[in-house]
């Protein structure tokens, strides 16, 4: 599944391509993704992309009468392709551009989204989000209060899309790792030192993954393959039984909040010391 790191590489894969291009029509063929794809989007012609972000794991292509969003969703993919180049089975939407190519969206579990916000509205599943985890507001500062009260395991809290967007599993696992905190103690039990320790890990590692995913940007323009996907060196996530990297004890394993969990008793020790 394509996390922050991935949708932030398919955003600086793609933009080069696309920003400052006119939308001359956008092909529907495939309509029922998680949400149906907006019908004002097979009407949109002649609009001039201004701008390509991201919020979360949404990415933004901002015209001037509104904006574009999409979500990759379990198995989606972008890539930008010379107009005339035959669809495969699950491209399901191609977004034509007036430098003559096209971006092709590709999703055999259909589980993302192409959604249309006219300008000055709102899209509610990007409301009530909560901070960027590689912006300034994300510090020590702003989650030690929004944690004093929360007993839930921390790995669960900083997983919350309110408190802050983008933190998947993989990256929960190895912040909490390089930041010698184990995931099953209470959000309330760390210390302001703690949460500087964690904040920064949990930028360092999205920051390594995105450097990491960047070696790929040419993937975006070939024809086949998952541009946006890349493997990555990982310490604990996935590695129950193996030795740990630091000490060598054996990497623990076990579901909080339904999603796996890994950590190292030593490196992490469950009460603070
Ligand atoms: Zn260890």
């Amino acid at each position: 599944m394509p996390e922050l790191p991935e949708i932030e590489v398919s955003r600086l894969g793609i933009s080069p391509h696309i920003n400052n291009q006119r939308i001359q029509q956008i092909v529907v063929r495939q309509p029922k993704l998680r949400w149906p794809v907006s019908k004002q989007l097979s009407s949109l012609s002649d609009v001039h992309i201004v701008g390509v972000s991201r919020r979360a794991k949404y990415l933004l292509l901002e015209t001037e009468s509104g904006t574009i969003v999409i979500h990759l969703g379990m198995s989606g993919s972008l890539r930008v392709l010379e107009q005339g180049i035959e669809h495969g089975k699950h491209d399901h939407v191609d977004l034509l551009l007036s430098n003559g190519k096209l971006l092709r969206y590709n999703d055999p579990r259909r589980f993302g989204c192409w959604l249309w916000i006219p300008a000055g509205e709102s899209l509610a599943i990007l409301d009530n989000l909560g901070p960027e985890p590689l912006s300034d507001i994300f510090a020590a500062d702003y989650v030690t209060p929004l944690a004093a009260r929360r007993r839930i395991p921390v790995k669960q809290f900083i997983m919350d899309n309110k408190i802050v967007v983008g933190v998947g599993n993989i990256y929960a696992n190895e912040s909490l790792f390089n930041a010698k905190i184990n995931p099953l103690r209470p959000a309330n039990s760390l210390s302001y030192p703690d949460w500087e320790e964690l904040v920064l890990q949990i930028k360092l590692v999205l920051n390594r993954a995105i450097l990491q995913g960047g070696t790929t940007l040419n993937d975006f323009e070939q024809p086949d393959g998952k541009p946006g996907y890349f493997a990555q060196e990982l310490q604990v996530y996935g590695k129950a039984g193996d030795a740990c990297p630091d000490c060598g004890a054996q990497i623990q394993q076990q579901m909080i909040g339904q999603r796996n969990t890994f950590w190292c008793d030593m490196c992490q020790p469950k009460e603070e010391v």
